[in-house]
């Protein structure tokens, strides 16, 4: 694959040129393999997949095979089924490793998010009197404030003063990587967890989770990351970076469908310590002997033996369909179209801002090519509600956040270049 095509610098703000990018980009026929929401009667312009990715049209029949198994079957099917019940999450395996950088047996899909991080916090949030901080970045997402304060809690420790927060210095958007290193090193030794996005939800900043994950383990503490606007969307190594764990939703990036089944990384390094302090179910039980359901929980040793409870199946055949896709395109390509795609994007709001007397739109997500995925925020600096109304008329499902940021995420499995194109002449169009 040409991996600097759609990086051009010399950029044209026209359909021609746009559509042209399209014509030779690899993966432009995956488009086809989705349902593109209709807005007044056509294909809407859809940059929400960092909210709710798109359903691909393969899903129904997957979720319908399951369906048609359990009408045939009845129990049986845990046995039986095409993709036998018992064994279905192993089916993930494979292709998540590959999403996420990480090995078979530090892999697994189970729960949602927010629960997967409360279990994974339970085995590496485990305070001392001594070693109790937790550093992550300010303005996470809500649910992982919420999960982490009643962690702090938990343990019987006041929240407001083991809560660190590396903030964005003074007059910026994003967090600086020197301040989070430096933070770590400041208040290492009282430090037992790092905990940071992969991608930050709401400036689309993406942390060097290699250095932040190096520097947690210079200080003695552990390093966990919420990939839930990364996987999917950027190249990760969780292996090679040594992070300790990690958690995402399928229903951003990865197409599952709402509410999809999640996933979680335990590093090799953990996986086979039995006596790892964790909350136990009977489906993270050693698999010879589940059945005989026995007293004594006997943990399986790779990510499984995280798992609580038997597997959604309904929700994993989704998770199953959108997965084939990923299979196929290959997440290093996704990643570079995904880039391309951002980069075009910046081009088209700069073009913007010159055309216009003053300064419309600031930009919130890194320029730089290694803190940015597909996502780009908007900040309007004017008029900022006004125009996003005014593109949910024009067909424009994007993202709105008080006070007046608009995030845009042009997904690189189904958006295209010409998506890009037209969104900037809706909105030039706004603000002559
Ligand atoms: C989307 C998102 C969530 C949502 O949590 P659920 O448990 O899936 O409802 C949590 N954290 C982050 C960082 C998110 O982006």
């Amino acid at each position: 694959m040409d991996t600097t095509y759609g990086m051009d610098i010399k950029y044209k703000n026209t359909l021609d040129y746009a559509q042209h990018l399209d014509e030779k980009n690899p993966l432009r026929h995956f488009r086809e393999k989705f349902y593109i929401p209709i807005v007044n009667g056509k294909e809407s312009i859809y940059l929400t997949g960092n909210s709710l990715g798109l359903q691909p049209k393969q899903t129904q029949e997957y979720v319908l095979n399951e369906l048609e198994d359990w009408a045939t079957y009845g129990v049986e099917g845990h046995l039986h089924a095409r993709n036998p019940w018992l064994s279905y999450h192993e089916m993930f395996t494979e292709t998540l490793s590959e999403i996420v950088g990480g090995l078979p047996e530090e892999i697994v899909a189970m729960n949602q998010l927010t629960v997967n991080l409360h279990l994974l916090m339970i085995s590496f949030y485990r305070p001392t009197k001594k070693r109790f901080k937790i550093i992550c970045e300010a303005k996470a997402f809500p649910s992982d404030q919420y999960a982490i304060r009643s962690q702090v809690e938990l343990h019987g420790f006041d929240p407001d003063k083991t809560i660190i927060e590396v903030e964005p210095r003074p007059g910026e958007k994003t967090i600086r990587t020197k301040d989070i290193l430096k933070i770590i090193k400041k208040h290492g030794k009282k430090t037992a967890l790092v905990l940071f996005g992969g991608v930050n939800y709401y400036t689309g900043q993406v942390f060097d989770m290699q250095a932040i994950s190096k520097a947690a383990h210079e200080a003695g503490a552990y390093c966990g990351v919420d990939l839930a606007h990364a996987a999917g969307n950027v190249e990760l190594q969780l292996h090679n970076w040594d992070i300790d764990f990690a958690c995402w939703c399928s229903y951003k990036y990865l197409n599952s469908g709402p509410g999809g089944v999640a996933g979680a990384f335990i590093h090799q390094r953990h996986v086979t310590d039995k006596k790892r302090m964790r909350l136990a179910g009977w489906w993270g039980h050693d698999k010879e002997s589940r059945f005989k359901m026995e007293k004594d929980f006997d943990p399986i040793p790779t990510a499984e033996g995280w798992q609580l409870s038997n597997a959604p199946i309904l929700s994993m055949s989704a998770h199953k369909a959108s997965l084939d896709i990923f299979k196929e395109a290959g997440m290093e390509n996704l990643a570079i179209k995904g880039k391309a795609l951002s980069n075009y994007l910046l081009y088209i709001l700069d073009e913007i801002n010159k055309k216009s007397e003053e300064k419309i739109i600031e930009i919130l997500t890194p320029r730089n090519d290694s803190e940015r995925g597909c996502q780009v925020s908007m900040l309007l600096l004017k008029d900022g509600k006004a125009i996003f109304d005014g593109l949910l008329k024009a067909g424009v499902i994007a993202d709105w956040r008080e006070p007046n940021v608009i995030r845009v995420a042009p997904v690189p499995l189904y958006n295209s270049f010409e998506d890009i194109y037209k969104f900037g002449e809706i909105i030039s169009a706004m603000i002559k």
